[in-house]
């Protein structure tokens, strides 16, 4: 374990409104009565099953257990829940969950759009095998298809596959995309794609290695993959220290450029660039043999425990001091009995 506060101990570590907390209640709920239920697993990347216990908790305070595999240094929540308990979660609870509230669609395709620019730009940098501008895109997990929008004003044809309904028909009737319902198993192609990606998606993923290899079955030889996601060696800048603001329970896989590179060469793969925060482009590995697995694992623990270590000594941040006066404030009120209506009185002033 990585230290007392990663065991779960039934509170949030993030401050949640009050939609929040009832989705938080409604989760634990399911989880309490065996609606949501867990399974063991393999490692994904060595097959082995040596594990290391690093938190039992999420940021939510959902119980949610993280483990470092010994052999290969792969992050994993396992046991974690089932394909049919995640499929329940993310129809009742995930977004409104980790968004607090419902975000409009509109809002959130131009945040995907401004992505698709920065993508763009990225791999213009790449050696790629014909200019970008020409290529064929699909996107794995395309949401209403903001990021392939971008790419299809620069000069691309686009593809995208997304499993929510609401989502897909958005990004069809307002901006003439081409998307569909489904999994990259349901993609039909003319021409092949010479471009696949995915953003913020394989860590979400219970079977990458049959991902990965539906993936290395449509891209052509010369076809690159474009895989972006939160790493876990960037938690210092992305999370400023803070190890429990990185977990999220619809998070089954947490990477470091290493493990994701592991899993990638297992599925026949080989980096072409990348980096820790992780934006990283692949191409299909020419010949059979696979490289050696490097063991990932004394350097993730060696990152994750000075990074706590040092978490401790860095002056509190903005948000910690934030989060610490509402916590003094809310159990003064607790105390004297207030707590109940001063909350209902903050949540209307929000809403205003
Ligand atoms: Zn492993």
């Amino acid at each position: 374990m990585l230290g007392k506060r990663f065991e779960y101990n039934g509170r949030s570590w993030l401050p949640l409104n009050q939609l929040q907390s009832e989705l938080r209640a409604q989760i634990e709920g399911k989880l309490k009565d065996g609606i949501y239920r867990f399974e063991d697993v393999p490692c994904c990347i060595c097959d082995g099953r040596d594990f290391e216990a690093l938190s039992t908790r999420d940021r939510y305070g959902l119980y949610m257990p993280v483990v470092i595999c010994r052999q290969c240094g792969l992050i994993q929540t396992n046991p974690r829940m089932t394909q049919e308990s995640y499929s329940e979660f993310y129809n009742a609870e995930y977004l409104q969950l980790y968004m607090g509230e419902e975000i409009p669609r509109p809002y959130f395709f131009a945040s995907q759009l401004e992505k698709g620019r920065r993508i763009f730009a990225y791999l213009s940098t790449q050696p790629l095998s014909k200019p970008l501008a020409t290529m064929s895109v699909l996107e794995v997990g395309c949401g209403a298809g903001g990021i392939l929008h971008y790419f299809k004003q620069q000069g691309c044809s686009v593809q995208g596959i997304d499993l929510g309904a609401e989502n897909v028909a958005f990004g069809r009737e307002r901006y003439g995309l081409n998307l569909s319902r489904g999994t990259i198993a349901d993609v039909r192609w003319d021409v092949p794609p010479d471009l696949i990606i995915y953003s913020h998606v394989l860590e979400h993923v219970l079977q990458p290695n049959n991902e990965l290899q539906q993936v290395r079955r449509i891209l052509p030889d010369d076809g690159v993959l474009y895989v972006e996601l939160p790493g876990v060696k960037d938690v210092r800048k992305s999370c400023d220290r803070e190890f429990l603001r990185y977990l999220q329970n619809a998070h089954t896989y947490h990477f470091t450029l290493t493990s994701l590179k592991n899993l990638l060469q297992r599925n026949g793969f080989e980096l072409i660039a990348g980096s820790e925060s992780i934006n990283s482009v692949f191409r299909k590995r020419k010949g059979e043999a696979s490289p050696a697995i490097v063991n990932d694992c004394p350097d993730a623990m060696s990152y994750l425990r000075s990074n706590e270590f040092r978490r401790k000594l860095r002056p509190p941040s903005a948000s910690e001091l934030n989060r610490w006066s509402r916590s003094a404030v809310l159990a003064a009120l607790k105390t004297i009995g207030l707590d109940r209506a001063a909350k209902a009185r903050y949540e209307a002033w929000k809403r205003r």
